[in-house]
């Protein structure tokens, strides 16, 4: 399998090609979708209308409220249609249900197989599957998919359990690990402890999902350093989510995840959802294409990113989506400075001393943002909140409120047991209405 021509054509090709494309999706959505039908009904635009990329700013964006709120009215076909369904998590906390026709899970797999072409993985390597593919979960289902479409082999371990992940790591000499990052720190950790020799281990990279390794500039972030420094294996961020059904993984170059033209347009729209300036952050928006079951047009993720645009070392000519610098409801205004969770676990992930932590905003009395570190810690040394505010004024400028807790009770708020990932940022301010 090779890496589709679309990805290496130049900016003009692509974005007929991709116009093309939109024009199938509007008819399909105007056939079949009782969501978009009405939108395109109230607000009197005609099929006629849409002709090129440009013209999409003249459909109003969809959001995760439509989604909770007129959920399957985004269903395009007949429930007998339907093979695979997944929930990915709501605004309001109650979950969205997604279904998959078998054309979408072709998709799906075929998505995650360019992906991982773009990973320098290939038809040889052996993927260990460290996340879980039940759950109504998506992801490692589309890892699976992926993998067979590229010809490769997978082992499905699942999530968690260190001990079973290094015997599978010995057993089967997988090459390649699918993990969140901060678990793979737990792999070192047990490795170390129990005198595995995990540098002279099979694997040698790493698709790193749901958190972060890079920085805005594309250096490894603290995380990501501590994992190379430790293990030396290669890491390849990527980014996806349930209801793009596209990922945006790193190739080689390390500089931002590439967009796939034939699966997916994406726009980077402002608070009032005018397109940003080329290369400025902005609220990633997009619009699926060859999506049968709930095909989505201009729908807000809530993730705030920057597009790079110049060709890739790798040769692709496609977009690279950065970092998320955010989401886009969970910006602080603290003390003048506006931030972001990502920024103060950046911080928080460089102390040793530091076993974990929460990070809780809430409204203080005079209506501000207000921040407070639940940090878990077994000894508190003298100084050491000292020593985290001066770390946080140097890196941020502001200090935030901490509190030390013990660990096990943070580690308790961290896995609630519904959740599927750690949840470390808890937003307890005033609503806002908007
Ligand atoms: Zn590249």
């Amino acid at each position: 399998m090779h890496a589709p021509e679309i990805e290496f054509k130049d900016k003009e090709q692509v974005k007929r090609f991709q116009e093309k494309k939109l024009g199938e999706l509007l008819d399909y959505l105007l056939a079949f979708s009782p969501f978009y039908k009405e939108l395109f009904e109230k607000n009197k635009i005609q099929r006629s209308d849409i002709n090129t990329l440009e013209d999409l700013t003249k459909v109003p964006v969809s959001s995760k409220y439509d989604l909770y709120s007129r959920n399957f009215d985004f269903l395009c076909v007949p429930k007998n249609k339907i093979v695979d369904y997944v929930t990915t998590s709501g605004t309001l906390g109650d979950p969205v249900t997604f279904a998959l026709t078998d054309g979408d899970l072709d998709r799906l797999g075929y998505n995650e197989a360019i992906s991982f072409l773009c990973a320098e993985c290939s038809a040889d390597d052996i993927f260990q599957l460290t996340t879980t593919i039940d759950r109504r979960f998506m992801a490692g289902l589309a890892y699976f998919l992926g993998a067979r479409k590229l010809g490769a082999g997978l082992v499905r371990v699942g999530s968690g359990i260190p001990e079973l992940q290094w015997d599978t790591i010995q057993r089967i000499n997988p090459t390649v690990l699918v993990a969140v990052p901060s678990f793979i720190i737990k792999l070192i950790e047990y490795a170390e402890a129990n005198n595995i020799d995990y540098k002279s281990s099979s694997v040698q990279k790493a698709i790193c999902i749901g958190e972060s390794v890079r920085n805005p500039d594309f250096s490894l972030n603290t995380l990501g350093q501590k994992i190379q420094d430790k293990w030396g294996i290669k890491l390849y961020s990527t980014y996806a989510s349930t209801e793009m059904v596209t990922a945006f993984t790193e190739c080689g170059a390390s500089q931002g995840g590439h967009h796939h033209p034939e699966l997916i347009i994406v726009e980077f729209l402002d608070d009032n959802n005018v397109p940003v300036k080329e290369g400025e952050p902005g609220e990633v928006t997009i619009t699926t294409l060859g999506v049968e079951g709930m095909p989505l047009l201009r729908f807000k993720t809530g993730d705030i990113c920057t597009a790079n645009y110049d060709q890739c070392e790798c040769g692709r000519t496609s977009m690279r989506l950065g970092p998320i610098l955010g989401r886009k409801n969970q910006m602080i205004k603290y003390k003048g400075t506006s931030l972001y969770p990502p920024a103060l676990y950046d911080i928080l992930d460089t102390m040793p001393m530091i076993k974990n932590y929460i990070v809780e905003v809430f409204t203080n009395e005079i209506g501000t943002d207000e921040i407070l570190i639940r940090i878990g810690c077994v000894d508190v040394l003298e100084n050491f909140e000292k020593e985290i505010k001066d770390h946080f004024r140097a890196k941020l400028r502001v200090a935030p409120m901490v509190r030390f807790e013990d660990p096990k009770l943070i580690q308790s708020l961290q896995f609630p047991e519904i959740s599927r990932k750690a949840i470390k940022f808890f937003d307890k301010r005033n609503p806002v209405l908007s």
